[in-house]
């Protein structure tokens, strides 16, 4: 498979009046075509920022300060703002969390739609409007033209979220990341919504960056996982493996605190104690106030990412010794 995304050591800060906030602290790694990668932790970890610093979206105060983006053949953040807008939307896109906010709510959906066709180049109106129709229609919303006659507000939670997907698809970009996508939805229009972004990737072959605190979802959609905590990534697998043996005890208490079928009535496993601030990052493993796994290394060593198993890597002097 063809390497879509590669993040090599990238950094963004947050430059607030109470200290710099390193929301990513040194991130790497690659997303290849037609895979779906999960990203996971808790709220605070950085997962959001990740996805904004890959979009070249970090509102103020917040600024990438190191590293590279490389998507398909360019590096992103060498790229000049004209330049930047032209990818975003053709070869790689956004759905967000919350559908509300994303579409304007004075504008026709259709015209919304067609909107990216246009910024892309269509001069024609109708072929634009036509376009967005039939997009509309692939992302199974009933009556696409009146649907696109529709503002946002005349829409439910789920068909503005399928509205997103379509802008999101329509120019078959390379890489999709969506960031909470269905969060604002109930249990079954997120089902609904899931597949269709699934069978939708399988016709295009988009790569998706699922951005996402819940487990369950990652178990069922996502190939591959990658955990954030702090800033940074703690552990990577493929997903089977990782539900299967999980190598850090961060990512062991992210599955324990996850509500199983059956267990009605029992308390969920919740870790202990918070995520720390990203103005003072621990000098040394930065789960360490949480982990009641330490061993004496914990307290000498900063963790590296190293890999623990075929195709799975972990940030955890424990993991690597039960590698060895
Ligand atoms: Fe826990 Fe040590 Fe692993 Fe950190 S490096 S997660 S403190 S066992």
């Amino acid at each position: 498979m063809s390497t879509v995304l590669r993040v090599n050591d990238l950094h963004t800060t947050f430059f607030t009046s109470s200290g710099e906030a390193r929301a990513v602290d040194g991130v790497s790694f690659e997303i290849h075509a037609g895979e779906t990668v999960a990203l996971v932790g808790e709220s605070g970890c950085g997962k959001s920022a990740l996805g904004a610093s890959l979009m070249r979206l970090v509102p103020p105060p917040g600024r990438i300060v190191r590293g590279t983006v490389q998507l398909e053949e360019r590096d992103l953040l060498t790229l000049d703002v004209s330049a930047m807008r032209d990818l975003r939307g053709r070869r790689i896109a956004l759905i967000p969390q919350e559908p509300s906010a994303a579409l304007s709510p004075t504008m026709r959906v259709g015209d919304q739609v067609a909107e990216v066709l246009r910024v892309h180049g269509e001069r024609s109106t109708r072929v634009a409007a036509e376009r967005a129709v039939r997009m509309l229609e692939r992302v199974g919303l009933a009556d696409p033209a009146r649907v696109a006659r529709n503002f946002p507000h005349q829409l439910s939670g789920g068909m503005r979220q399928r509205v997103l997907i379509a802008m999101a698809l329509l120019l078959e970009p390379a890489l999709v990341i969506a960031d909470e996508p269905t969060t604002a939805l109930d249990v079954t229009v997120q089902k609904q919504i899931l597949d269709l972004l699934t069978a939708l990737q399988s016709e295009t072959g988009t790569a998706v960056l699922f951005i996402t605190h819940d487990l369950a979802l990652v178990a069922q959609h996502c190939s591959r996982v990658m955990v954030m905590y702090a800033g940074q990534i703690v552990e990577e697998a493929p997903t089977p493996a990782l539900f299967r043996a999980p190598a850090h005890p961060y990512t062991r208490g992210l599955l324990r605190s996850m509500p199983r079928l059956g267990g009605e009535g029992s308390r969920l496993a919740a870790i202990p104690g918070t995520v720390p601030s990203p103005t003072e990052w621990p000098a040394l493993c930065r789960f360490r106030e949480r982990c009641a796994e330490a061993v004496a290394r914990c307290d000498v060593d900063p963790p590296e990412l190293l890999a623990v198993a075929d195709g799975s890597a972990a940030r955890c002097h424990l993991a690597e010794l039960s590698a060895v």
